[in-house]
């Protein structure tokens, strides 16, 4: 006997049909003598439309009432997810993010989780219920619902099979698991079937939407050893552990792509001691994540800085930025339309000439090279995004991971 815990995303969970599905599954397990603690999504849209109808109003909604109107989708599937256990003589209860003791920071729609209090959760599951818990959601110190920045359902289970020290944790998806590139995009991509926290860490945050950043992030952290694999069928998935000796063999793990990225340029800000200090001051207490930051030599005590940002987060970065740019002087301007490729794996430590494969494949589909940044495991360039998939596919061949 084991306790299991099993994450449901969205399609998995997507209507009454999927959820009922899902049911027989936890049924199964339960039957099978295993304690079963299942997170479960929004139905697969629920989240994006209940967005647009708040930005339907105004664009820049306020972020306590956001959080307020986003916890309401996983709200739906719990309820839904518990009913449908008890129709089939399973013990069930479900429970938002409060209710299981999920206390965040108060940074709105993108909260941290900073403690788990799962005694109540914990003695409805030794009385035998399958507990079933509301992903992406929490609860601030004020009492506040908090959610975990989009597709934070994963890192609901991975933290809360780290506090109730699980001894297996499930992501079920729509995929049979990770794969060398997102399957959609480059159809001869391959199912992996170990991959480190690293790796993982470093595709999801490049864009490959399969996990969560954050959850990985936490996963290696706690070292939560967890499994991705497909709700619709029964195949075995990828399990993402920490790195092994032998996964240093494979130089690149897979591609990813972000195409939701813009690229933002300040043109002629002081060039003094302090003046990237404040600029990345604001943005991050405007709680935005930047990336790719390149800055041109200063001439004329004035210099360009340019990074990349999502897409949807500039009109707050404008925002942020604008009494620093009073102060220090310089001019806003970005362009959206822009992807980021990025190759990733353990092995790079070790090879020489992966930098060089990637421009030349880029180069010879003819995809220009924006901004370009390295860290040990990984490779960025940014690109058009018109681009991207074409250049995806390209690079996946390039690095022989296409599948025979
Ligand atoms: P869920 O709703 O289950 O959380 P997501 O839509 O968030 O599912 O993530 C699954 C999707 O991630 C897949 O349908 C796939 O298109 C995409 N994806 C992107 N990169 C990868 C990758 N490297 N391997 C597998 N899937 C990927
Ligand atoms: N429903 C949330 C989202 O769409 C969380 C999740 O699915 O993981 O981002
Ligand atoms: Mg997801």
């Amino acid at each position: 006997m084991a306790i299991i815990v099993q994450k449901y995303g969205g399609t998995s969970v997507g209507d009454v049909e999927r959820i009922k599905k899902v049911a027989e599954r936890i049924k199964s397990y339960r039957d099978d003598g295993h304690q079963m603690v299942v997170v479960v999504s929004a139905r697969s849209g629920v989240t994006n439309e209940l967005i647009a109808r708040a930005e339907a109003i105004t664009p820049l909604p306020s972020e306590r009432e956001m959080d307020q109107l986003l916890a309401v989708g996983e709200q739906e599937t719990i309820a839904l997810t518990a009913i449908a256990l008890q129709a089939i003589g399973v013990p069930a209860i479900s429970y938002t993010g409060a209710q299981a003791g999920i206390l965040t920071d108060k940074a709105h729609t993108k909260a941290r989780i900073h403690s788990i209090d799962a005694t109540r959760l914990k003695t409805d599951l030794n009385a035998g219920n399958v507990i079933i818990l509301a992903g992406f959601q929490g609860i601030s110190p004020e009492g506040q619902t908090t959610t975990l920045g989009r597709g934070g359902s994963d890192l609901s289970a991975i933290a809360i099979a780290s506090a109730i020290k699980a001894d297996k944790c499930e992501i079920y998806t729509d995929v049979d698991g990770v794969y060398t590139a997102d399957p959609r995009i480059v159809k001869t991509a391959r199912k992996i079937e170990e991959i480190s926290y690293d790796e993982m860490l470093e595709l999801a945050s490049a864009g490959s939407k399969v996990m969560q950043n954050r959850s990985v992030e936490f996963a290696k952290k706690y070292d939560v050893v967890f499994e991705v694999r497909s709700s619709f069928n029964y195949n075995p998935g990828t399990i993402v552990k920490e790195e092994v000796a032998s996964m240093e063999k494979v130089v690149v793990r897979g591609v990813a792509v972000d195409k939701n990225q813009s690229k933002v340029v300040i043109t002629n800000l002081a060039d003094k001691p302090g003046s990237a200090a404040k600029v990345f001051r604001a943005l991050a207490d405007a709680h935005i994540v930047v990336d790719m930051i390149v800055q041109n030599a200063g001439s004329n005590g004035v210099a360009n800085l340019t990074f990349t940002a999502p897409a949807n987060e500039v009109s707050k970065a404008t925002r942020a930025l604008e009494p620093v740019l009073k102060e220090l002087g310089g001019s806003i301007s970005s362009q959206d339309q822009v992807a980021k490729l990025s190759v990733v794996g353990v092995g790079m430590k070790t090879h020489s000439g992966v930098a060089a494969t990637l421009f030349q494949s880029l180069a010879d589909s003819g995809v220009n090279i924006d901004l370009i940044s390295t860290s040990e495991i990984k490779i960025t360039v940014s690109i058009a995004q018109a681009k991207a998939d074409e250049a995806a596919r390209a690079v996946h061949t390039a690095f022989g991971l296409d599948k025979a």
